[in-house]
């Protein structure tokens, strides 16, 4: 068992590995370091409740703040380690000091993608990963306001239904012919991007940002094909890519993110990974894989754990996923394959919709749009892996739990 557990980064995946570590029991000292002033807190809000106004920040917030002492948890905050040297088992902090440790989890999740282009530097030109990043975000959607949102991922959709429940005019410019395409099956791209357009939301696809204008602050910004859109801020959300600069001639194995095993450990013994850092394995699906969800976050935190306590416990929960925008909850489990059937479910519900992606008759995920139960019982299917009667859905009133 780990003696002396130091956890670089404080987010989902790093609280939930200390949480874990004192849930199964493990006595030893446990430092959470993190390079944000604030007490751990969960994302989705940023783009939905702290922008709509519903939420106080604080409601963001993880565990309460005096839940830390309460489990003898140290937690270091406005602190970033900018080095790993595993040969003498320490980290370097950004402050010159050097933390010792028996075990490290690596949980430094994912930093967004900045996009390069003339005026990127002006006032109102921004990015959301943090909660001040949401905060300052919010404070500028005033009625009448006109954001540009470039990209239309998750985060993207997210942040224009936030900003169309303020009364702002919003853009979206999406370089790909449809929105949330790398994640998202066809009909998912196609029912959202209608009820925005219902909305009021005007989408450029197949375009991209060339450059951004103002004086100061940005006033327009111009597509390749040449057109202007007029807009008081611009939110650049494309991506996110893991944030491994600090393990730079560590020597421990990365590709896109740091490679994991379903114990959630790393190729160097005695450090684990976990959450969007981590490139993982798991046995329903193909190759290695960056899952950017609090779930994965919350199981590989899990896994991490049992490992460094000596219990063992795989990953191997199908992964799942959610997105809220305006009153759509969609929900997806499991990943598409290329070579998939698509088959789309009567949810016997008013604008809805349950998608199916089957192959070789295993499903491998479940999307869905307001049909929580068509979601579940996929969600289940999936874990199960067993053939698939689907002619047994052959009928009106038909549901997936059937397949049970
Ligand atoms: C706006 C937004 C909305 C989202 N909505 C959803 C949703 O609806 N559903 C869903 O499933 N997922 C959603 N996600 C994704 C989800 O929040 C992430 O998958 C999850 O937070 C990953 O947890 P993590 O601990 O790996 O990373 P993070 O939560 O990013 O935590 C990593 C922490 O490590 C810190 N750090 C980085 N480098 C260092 C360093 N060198 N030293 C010290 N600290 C460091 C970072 O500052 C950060 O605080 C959303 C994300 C965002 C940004």
């Amino acid at each position: 068992m780990g003696e002396n557990v130091v956890i670089i980064g404080s987010g989902q995946a790093g609280l939930q590995t200390a949480v874990s570590l004192r849930q199964l029991e493990c006595a030893g000292a446990i430092t959470l370091v993190g390079r944000e002033p604030h007490l751990p807190y969960q994302r989705p809000p940023l783009s939905k409740q702290i922008l709509t106004g519903e939420w106080e920040p604080a409601r963001c917030l993880l565990r309460h703040a005096e839940f830390y002492a309460e489990h003898d948890l140290r937690l270091l905050r406005d602190r970033m380690a900018t080095q790993l040297n595993p040969a003498h088992r320490h980290v370097l902090l950004d402050d010159g000091t050097t933390l010792d440790y028996d075990a490290l989890v690596i949980c430094t999740g994912a930093r967004p993608n900045r996009l390069r282009f003339p005026g990127a530097e002006l006032e109102g030109v921004c990015y959301l990963r943090t909660l001040d990043e949401a905060q300052a975000l919010a404070a500028q959607l005033q009625p009448g306001a006109a954001l540009t949102i470039v990209g239309g991922g998750f985060i993207g959709m997210e942040v224009a239904a936030s900003a169309r429940s303020r009364q702002c005019r919003v853009n979206i410019i999406e370089s790909q012919p449809r929105v949330m395409q790398r994640s998202v099956l066809e009909p998912v791209s196609n029912f959202l991007q209608a009820r925005h357009e219902q909305r009021g939301v005007a989408f450029h696809l197949q375009e991209c940002l060339s450059a951004a204008h103002g004086d100061r602050r940005v006033e327009s910004v111009s597509l390749d094909d040449g057109r202007r859109i007029a807009t008081d801020l611009l939110l650049v959300a494309v991506g996110v890519r893991p944030d491994l600069e600090w393990l730079e001639g560590s020597g421990i194995e990365c590709g896109r993110g740091v490679h994991v095993d379903t114990h959630g450990r790393t190729s160097i013994d005695g450090i684990y990974a976990a959450g969007d850092v981590a490139e993982t394995l798991h046995p329903l699906l193909p190759g290695r894989q960056v899952l950017e969800s609090v779930q994965n976050a919350v199981s590989q935190g899990k896994a991490a754990a049992a490992s460094i306590a000596g219990r063992p416990q795989p990953y191997t929960e199908v992964p799942w996923f959610w997105s809220e925008q305006y009153h759509y909850r969609f929900q997806m489990a499991g990943l598409p394959r290329p070579d998939d059937e698509l088959v789309s479910l009567d949810t016997g519900q008013p604008d809805s919709l349950c998608l199916l992606s089957v192959g070789g008759e295993r499903l491998h995920a479940v999307q869905c749009i307001n049909s929580p139960q068509d979601y579940m019982a996929g969600r289940r299917l999936i874990g199960l892996a067993k053939p698939l009667a689907l002619d047994r859905l052959d009928r009106p009133g038909a549901r997936l739990k059937e397949l049970l």
